[in-house]
């Protein structure tokens, strides 16, 4: 039991959270954005660095706290972009110091998989679909272990590049889904390697579409049909690694996480491979009744890079810590804190879950 803040800032999103007693009381965030062309990281920091004095009064606001009756600052770590995580860091670790309360370095990826729970999620399969991430992540041996990825570029980053091609400001996603809105089929390379994806390929094809404007069958390489088609065709490819990761650990938990998830046709896409995943299986002649698959997706607050899923993590880190009384993750001296670095490659299974043992 504890009351956190959590400070989020790996990309474009500088957001502050407040977490009493694993009830989110606050959530406030502010976004890095541009009419045209992608995130300049040392603009997304400098954004965070002027913004968040403001976003953390908010927050100390909505929450209704006195900043001196918290137990512990928690902060993204990683990954993310350097410039912007130093600027989350600066900020959480100069927070830390005023206020004399301990540091909880957070594991963005992890955060979004464990603030699932609010949704009532157990042990998921985590299908987490941000800008720069594409992972399928799952607890597994005493890890989070990363079962399928990207091999090139993060969907969120990939459909903001075809965006900005198309002369569409950053971000894309949410122009494109509003585009996609009656448009036609267009066959596009379907790139799958067991439970990875690739999507570079997808987007030169996209791109010379775009540009050609119509096939060799006449065909309308119409930006309509073209994102009609993307979200058909990656989503598709995001829901089949999904579904092997499930078959593979056995798991009957979907949760859907990252800011391309608010996008209504994946979730929709997603809900009915849950649905139609098999009742009943042949194990060795044995029948396994594994029932369906629960599907899982946070409000939008939570799935868009935010502060109080920071703050969520940070809890339960905070608090296992508190029990088990050993010195792991959680920086609580002057000369810790002052030394406690970014880790901006930091991977999913690297990180050490002391609170599930
Ligand atoms: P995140 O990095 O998790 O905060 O997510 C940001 C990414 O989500 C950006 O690449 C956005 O273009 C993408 N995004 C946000 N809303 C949507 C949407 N409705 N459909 C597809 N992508 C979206
Ligand atoms: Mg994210």
């Amino acid at each position: 039991m504890a009351l956190i803040i959590g400070i989020e800032s790996t990309a474009h999103t500088f957001g502050v959270g407040v977490v009493k007693d694993g009830e989110i009381i606050a959530n406030e965030r502010d976004m890095y954005t541009t009419e045209e062309g992608g995130i300049i990281p040392v603009d997304s920091a400098n954004h965070h660095r002027e913004l968040a004095p403001l976003i953390y009064a908010r927050a100390l606001v909505a929450a209704g706290i006195n900043e001196r009756d918290v137990d512990a600052i928690s902060f993204s770590q990683g990954p993310g972009l350097p410039p912007c995580l130093l600027a989350g860091r600066d900020f959480a670790r100069d927070l830390a110091i005023r206020l004399e309360k301990p540091l909880v370095p957070v594991n963005h990826c992890v955060a979004h998989l464990e603030v699932g729970r609010i949704t009532g999620a157990t042990d998921p399969v985590l299908l987490y679909c941000s800008g720069a991430n594409t992972q399928v992540i799952a607890y597994a041996a005493g890890k989070y272990r990363v079962f399928g990825e990207t091999l090139d570029v993060g969907v969120g980053n990939f459909i903001d590049n075809f965006a900005r091609y198309a002369g569409l400001g950053f971000p894309g996603g949410p122009k494109i889904e509003k585009e996609a809105v009656g448009g036609e089929y267009i066959e596009l390379p379907y790139s799958v390697k067991g439970m990875d994806i690739a999507l570079s390929g997808i987007l030169t094809n996209l791109r010379q579409k775009l540009e050609k404007k119509v096939g060799k069958n006449g065909e309308d390489y119409t930006l309509k049909n073209l994102s009609y088609s993307l979200q058909e065709t990656v989503f598709a490819m995001l829901i089949e690694t999904a579904e092997r990761a499930l078959a593979h650990v056995g798991k009957t938990e979907l949760l859907l996480g990252g800011g391309v998830a608010c996008n209504s046709r994946l979730q929709e896409m997603t809900k009915v491979m849950c649905s139609e995943r098999p009742r009943k299986f042949e194990v060795d002649g044995e029948v396994k009744n594994i029932g369906e698959t629960k599907f899982f997706c946070p409000p939008r607050p939570l799935l868009v890079d935010n502060g109080a899923m920071i703050a969520y993590l940070g809890e339960i880190m905070f608090n296992a810590e508190f029990e088990l009384k050993k010195n792991g993750h959680i920086c609580w001296k002057k000369d810790k804190i002052e030394k406690i670095d970014i880790m901006p490659r930091q991977r999913t299974d690297q990180v050490d879950v002391t609170w599930k043992k």
